[in-house]
């Protein structure tokens, strides 16, 4: 065992001392305990902030901080405040497409309405070849998924041929996801280094996330990516997590407060959120 010295204020040290006596827990033990909450990742633990169906009202207003949400993973995707762009959360970087097509590191006071992290950790890797689709994408992690009843990180790198992906136009709170997503500017690449981030949701999570898969892009160069319509490759790397705890933060701003989440809004979240050129998202 190490021993640890620091100073830490005399209010503090009076009633970590008052505790030690009432409980008896011995202070070595209780600074260990909390260090070790304080410190851990969690792993398999997908952390969420705010719901779809608030997204597809058109709530779009800071929840959370980029800083914050790095406390929760470093691999995910999201948006930011206004629906400003599509979140690409890598390596412990968070990137923002925006709708012009440029690339840009987000700082860590920069705000997102809804974002889906975890701290990425692979059970399973495998190469996928002669991808031809997104249907071809989902197909093949289909095969690595075990359960309809679980969360799944899914991350692929290498080259890709063709790459199409889109980005959300900054949005007034208030208007809809599907009128935002009616006029969303496309991007297409081809023969282009890159990992896609995504994951999948059980069929049960609509009422609050996006079931089904969901990808973002972003190129190796860091200067292209986006929500990802379709793809294709071959040799490329795919890593696998199976995340069995979901977290999901909820925001306390006025306009979530007050939103009516009550309707049921799967085709309008499809419909802004799926995959254009197959169903299968
Ligand atoms: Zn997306």
């Amino acid at each position: 065992m190490a021993t640890l010295e620091c100073e830490i204020p005399e209010g503090l040290s009076d009633t970590l001392q008052q505790r030690a006596h009432a409980t008896g827990e011995d202070t070595s033990r209780f600074v260990t305990r909390i260090l070790q909450r304080a410190l851990a990742k969690s792993t398999h633990t997908l952390f969420q902030i705010s719901t779809s169906r608030a997204l597809v009202q058109g709530v779009y207003e800071e929840a959370v901080s980029a800083g914050q949400l790095l406390l929760h993973g470093d691999f995910g995707l999201g948006t930011f405040d206004a629906l400003d762009g599509e979140m690409v959360l890598l390596d412990g970087v968070i990137y923002q497409v925006k709708s012009d097509g440029t690339v840009h590191r987000v700082q860590d006071d920069a705000g997102t309405p809804f974002a889906t992290v975890l701290h990425f950790s692979d059970d399973d890797e495998s190469v996928l070849t002669n991808l031809i689709s997104f249907g071809d994408l989902c197909d093949l992690c289909d095969e690595h998924r075990r359960s309809q009843n679980v969360f799944y990180a899914f991350r692929v790198d290498g080259r890709f041929s063709r790459i199409r992906t889109r980005a959300m136009p900054r949005t007034q709170d208030g208007i809809s996801l599907k009128t935002a997503a009616e006029s969303q500017p496309e991007f297409s690449f081809n023969d282009v280094e890159g990992t896609l981030v995504g994951f999948w949701s059980p069929p049960y999570v609509s009422a609050v996330g996006i079931p089904g898969y969901h990808f973002h892009f972003l190129s190796k160069d860091r200067s292209k990516g986006g929500h990802v319509l379709d793809c294709a490759g071959n040799e490329l790397l795919l890593k696998v997590e199976m995340i069995k705890e979901f977290h999901l933060a909820l925001p306390d701003n006025e306009a979530f407060l007050r939103a009516d989440l009550t309707a049921d809004v799967s085709k309008a979240l499809s419909a802004a959120e799926g995959n254009h050129s197959e169903k299968k998202a």
